[in-house]
């Protein structure tokens, strides 16, 4: 038999290398299996992305929290001032991101948060970014200031608006809390009312005071990694409490 091969344009007869290379089953099958594997795996692709597979079946019937996270105060507006002129704004977000950090752990959560730098927020948008995501909590992280500067502990804030009424938000500033005062061995200044924006939020929300900067035990404390990380793993569990997971 005798092949053509078109690029060189000339026959080839049996006998020839280039003939038996050209016609060696083994490649033909190579080229068939590559084909096979290409379908198959084109095949595996479209079962994966469609909406009755398994993982995304599973994925969709998980449900997922949306949770609002603000660092309190933040670019023009500081908040407190405390020892060795620590600003309170850059110790609210170095905890509020380490919330978020911690909550990638956690596939039922999905962490928002108000600002991610040292900009100025006003405080009707923080709380209308719950209302408009229907998040299921809002929680606003801050430190404290005491004109005594023995004073120290973790006190939990609602607007006074609330009191005797908003049931849920009371349930979550005391599952917040009771995981601070128990991850940080603090004292309980317990669950306060105070007139405070947050009575704006639609859903249950809860400003929580991790500490104060103004006693010089406690604001050596919440300049530390490992403090904020403490504090903000009790808030998760706060969080995850009021939520009934786990
Ligand atoms: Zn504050």
């Amino acid at each position: 038999m005798t092949v053509i091969i078109p690029a060189l344009g000339e026959a080839v007869r049996e006998g020839d290398p280039r003939y038996i290379h050209r016609l060696r089953p083994a490649g033909i099958l190579c080229q068939m299996k590559a084909r096979a594997r290409l379908i198959v795996a084109v095949i595996l692709l479209i079962l994966a992305l469609s909406p009755f597979s398994p993982a995304v079946l599973s994925a969709s019937a998980r449900q997922q929290f949306i949770v609002v996270v603000d660092a309190g105060h933040g670019g023009m507006d500081p908040g407190g001032i405390g020892w060795l002129g620590v600003s309170e704004k850059d110790i609210n977000l170095a905890i509020a991101r380490l919330v978020e950090l911690e909550a990638l752990s956690e596939p039922e959560l999905r962490i928002v948060l108000t600002r991610r730098g040292d900009v100025y927020v006003p405080l009707e948008e923080r709380t209308a970014l719950a209302n408009r995501l229907g998040a299921a909590l809002y929680v606003s992280i801050h430190a404290n200031i005491h004109t005594d500067w023995r004073v120290k502990g973790i006190e939990t804030i609602l607007p006074d608006t609330w009191q005797g009424q908003n049931w849920r938000s009371l349930v979550l500033a005391r599952s917040l809390q009771a995981r601070l005062v128990a991850g940080l061995r603090s004292d309980d200044r317990g669950v306060k009312y105070q007139p405070l924006y947050l009575r704006s939020s639609r859903v249950p929300a809860a400003l929580v005071e991790v500490g104060f900067l103004s006693n010089p035990e406690e604001a050596l404390k919440l300049q530390s990694f490992a403090y904020q990380d403490r504090i903000a793993r009790a808030i998760l569990e706060g969080i995850k409490e009021f939520l009934g997971l786990r």
